[in-house]
């Protein structure tokens, strides 16, 4: 479908058609597990505070329904595009079928730059496209999460707009609420921790001393900064990091409370004293074990995937490695990948238990929801590690066809209407 073209899309068109030709998926069903389901553009006009009226473009695209409500994160950056949220959603289905989740996927964004906008002005955005999309979601229907750029406080604007159009507190519409507003509990830590938790299984897999190594993390928002504290916890030395402002290097590892108390201060990591300052790009080439990249889509290419340097690439983010990439890492077996669908599950695994808790008003402790994230996860690395290694195939390949066969599955027994 022309609407969604992007390389994103593309991308992620390319990687299904790979798992199709291994599953020997027929032709005639592609399209149907392939393309989006519904989506929806709409013009999101608001005031500024210096009194001029500006008109964002916002998204969503629900991938597909056969298994329950869709699920997946808004995200606010300047570059969204219809085609890269579409690519976004259809992740989010492989990714909730893999791990059992009775959702499909989906995904939203607003074109937009949130650190130039005032918390006024983000809350008029935020309002406005709840206000939008109010037809198209609901806790049966689709719910949102945070994704780049958005947060606590975005997800209780939006429940608060449909609540009130509601006429009742519909805590159930967002994941990734305050706890006070009937989020989670390890609902903000649960990607990083999750990306921690596999890294440690990757280092047991691959026989790598995880209290020996050393680790890299590029993007040091929500994911990544929990991925690298998580990291630190299990013993590993974190030597850089870095957000879209730059990196920071130090071969003796970085002290991450102090950098805590730097981010908190300044915004960014940039700056950071104990530090030399080094680029985005070079940054992913540095010698390490652990390579977290946890910022944006098509970071490890075809220019630079034969220059890594490290034993383990866990994709915290989305889409972070293209599929030319893939094909150079293919041939480096001395790589071990945690693949995207897998690495970063924890995040839906955790709104998922937060939807629940909502949907029964009855909420657990922290201990119960991290015991039952890291069994969730141990269940899906299990079922990869043994797929990659019986079928002797890349563990993205057998992450992704165990989550594409589940929905080719549902989508057969269900049938096809009328
Ligand atoms: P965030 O907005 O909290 O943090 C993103 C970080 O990336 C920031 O530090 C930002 O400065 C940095 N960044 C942006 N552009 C960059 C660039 N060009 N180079 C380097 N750094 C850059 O977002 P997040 O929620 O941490 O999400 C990060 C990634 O993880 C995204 O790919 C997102 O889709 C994925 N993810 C998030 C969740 C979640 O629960 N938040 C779940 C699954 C996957």
């Amino acid at each position: 479908m022309e609407i969604y073209d992007h390389p994103t899309f593309r991308m992620a068109c390319q990687q299904f058609e790979l798992v199709a030709d291994h599953l020997e998926i027929p032709h005639g069903e592609r399209d149907r597990l392939k393309l989006p389901k519904r989506s929806l553009t709409v013009a999101l006009p608001i005031h500024r505070d210096d009194g001029s009226t500006q008109v964002f473009t916002g998204y969503r695209v629900q991938h597909y329904l056969t298994l329950g409500p869709t699920k997946g994160g808004l995200r606010y950056h300047p570059d969204v595009k219809l085609g890269e949220v579409a690519a976004l959603a259809m992740w989010m289905s492989w990714k909730c079928a893999l791990t059992g989740l009775p959702y499909g996927g989906a995904k939203g964004g607003v074109a937009c730059d949130p650190h130039t906008l005032s918390k006024v002005e983000l809350e008029r955005l935020t309002r406005r496209y709840t206000q939008e999309m109010i037809p198209f979601i609901g806790p049966q229907t689709d719910i949102m999460a945070p994704d780049l750029g958005t947060n606590e406080q975005v997800m209780a604007w939006m429940m608060d707009t449909y609540s009130v159009h509601a006429g009742h507190t519909v805590p159930s519409i967002v994941t990734g609420k305050p706890v006070g507003l009937g989020g989670s509990l390890g609902r903000r830590e649960a990607t990083g921790r999750g990306v921690a938790y596999l890294v440690n299984r990757a280092t047991d897999t691959i026989g790598l001393d995880l209290g020996k190594a050393t680790a890299i993390v590029q993007g040091y928002g929500n994911v990544g900064s929990i991925a690298a504290l998580s990291l630190a916890r299990y013993g590993a030395k974190i030597i850089a990091v870095s957000d879209v402002r730059g990196g920071i290097y130090n071969e003796n590892g970085l002290d991450l409370w102090k950098l805590e108390q730097h981010v908190a201060e300044q915004k960014t990591v940039s700056g950071f004293p104990d530090a030399a300052p080094i680029s985005n790009e070079e940054l992913l080439l540095l010698p390490c074990d652990i390579l977290v990249p946890a910022a944006l889509e098509r970071q490890i290419t075809e220019a630079n995937a034969g220059k890594i340097q490290c034993h383990i690439l866990a994709e915290a983010a989305n889409g972070p490695t293209t599929p030319e990439a893939d094909l150079i890492l293919n041939q480096r077996p001395e790589i071990f990948i945690i693949p995207d669908v897998l690495c970063n599950a924890g995040g839906v695994i955790v709104s998922y238990f937060e939807w629940v808790q909502d949907v029964q008003s009855f909420f657990w402790g922290e201990t119960e929801v991290v015991d039952k994230l890291f069994r969730s996860l141990e269940t899906a690395y299990t079922q990869v590690l043994a797929t990659s290694r019986k079928q002797k195939i890349p563990m993205r390949l057998a992450a992704l066809s165990l989550g594409i066969k589940r929905v080719q599955e549902a989508k057969r027994i269900r049938g096809l209407f009328p």
